[in-house]
């Protein structure tokens, strides 16, 4: 067996240990004579398995007791329905435009309520973040949703903004699908937040919601029962049959982010992660370029460019024959992007930061 350093923007490499145990459990979860696939979520076992899964995440991210957390299905792309179904009251919205996938947030709140950007960074090709001093904030409007990390333009927010600093008292909704677990977060600053597994939690399929208490129970009569907050939350997840193998795999990596010495960790290991590969690329003479400015460039995903583009396949069949995958840029934006989730090991930058270092040695 041969594993690659896996760079894709996600679904994203697992932390080894975590496929070992499960691999290990699979037919035979700890006596149980079945796989955590074939069990009822009613079941005492899964419950169990839910429980610790949920009493983990919270300790990681020391999540206060007045957020429900819950695990639920649709991913990022379903969050940006369900919340505007749920938060709005069919009331204004404001989005704050950051990248590819805020901007989604906001066409799909248009749905449901009166959606407008506060801000945009589109004439800068999203390579910056826009002061939220300057947010064109609505006074009254029922929420204002940020991505804090934007994993297709590399732009993350080097920290939540505070809303009621700014005067404006509509809670905070985050897009963190592409660095939680990477970094603490101040609860105090936020109303709602949600991620996609795929990046640094586990497989596709599982969605994180954490949910202050006072915004249950304000869904849109439209809003489909299995995704009203309140109902998921009074039933502990299981409204409907949660994912629950994705469950058991995210409190897995809970518990090896626990075991490796949990959040703060994550968050040292992201700085030095990133610290390596973006001093790579600034120190290349502009041979690679990475076109974010530095106070708003991510952790997680860095997209760069060949600045000779024709150089590009050959860059990436070379990595792939050492072992890099994924290095491809999404289409939107070209050139090349490396994620560096929690996951990544160190001797994985250290590949990539040397085979950047060799290729332009002999293409340079
Ligand atoms: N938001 C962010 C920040 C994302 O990175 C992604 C997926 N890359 C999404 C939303 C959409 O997630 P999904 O495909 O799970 O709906």
């Amino acid at each position: 067996m041969s594993r690659v350093f896996n760079f894709s923007a996600g679904p994203a490499a697992l932390p080894e240990p975590v496929l070992r145990q499960a691999a290990e459990e699979m037919l035979d979860w700890q006596g149980s004579g079945m796989s955590v696939m074939e069990m009822s979520h009613r079941g005492r076992e899964f419950i169990g398995i839910c429980e610790e899964a949920e009493a983990t995440l919270r300790r990681l991210l020391a999540v206060p007791p007045h957020f429900r957390i819950l695990f639920m299905q649709g991913g990022g792309l379903g969050e940006n329905a369900i919340v505007p179904m749920n938060l709005s009251g069919g009331g204004a919205v404001d989005v704050v435009v950051t990248g590819a996938w805020s901007r989604k947030s906001l066409a799909e709140a248009g749905k449901y309520a009166d959606a407008r950007a506060a801000a945009d960074t589109r004439d800068d090709g999203h390579t910056s973040l826009p002061p939220p001093a300057q947010w064109r904030l609505r006074d009254g409007a029922a929420y204002v949703h940020v991505c804090s990390n934007e994993t297709i333009h590399g732009v993350e927010m080097a920290t939540l903004p505070d809303l009621a600093a700014l005067g404006c008292r509509a809670p905070l909704v985050v897009d963190c699908s592409s660095h939680v677990l990477s970094r603490p977060v101040d609860w105090s600053r936020v109303g709602l937040a949600f991620a996609g597994a795929q990046k640094n939690v586990g497989p596709a399929g599982l969605t994180l919601v954490f949910v202050r208490e006072d915004l249950l129970g304000r869904a849109l009569a439209i809003c489909p029962s299995a995704f009203d907050y309140r109902l998921v939350a009074d039933n502990g997840s299981m409204f409907n049959t949660p994912p629950t193998y994705g469950i058991y795999v995210a409190g897995l990596v809970f518990r090896w982010i626990e075991a490796e010495g949990g959040v703060a960790e994550m968050d040292r290991r992201a700085d030095a992660r990133a610290a390596r590969v973006y001093g790579c690329i600034d120190g290349s003479g502009g041979f690679y370029v990475n076109r974010v400015q530095r106070t708003a460039r991510s952790r997680m995903n860095l997209p760069f460019f060949l600045a000779d583009e024709r150089l590009q396949d050959d860059f990436l069949a070379g990595a792939k024959a050492a072992g890099l995958v994924q290095l491809k840029g999404h289409k939107s934006v070209g050139g090349l992007r490396a994620s560096l989730y929690n996951a990544m090991p160190m001797a994985g930058v250290e590949a990539l930061v040397d085979y950047l270092a060799d290729f332009q040695r002999r293409r340079g």
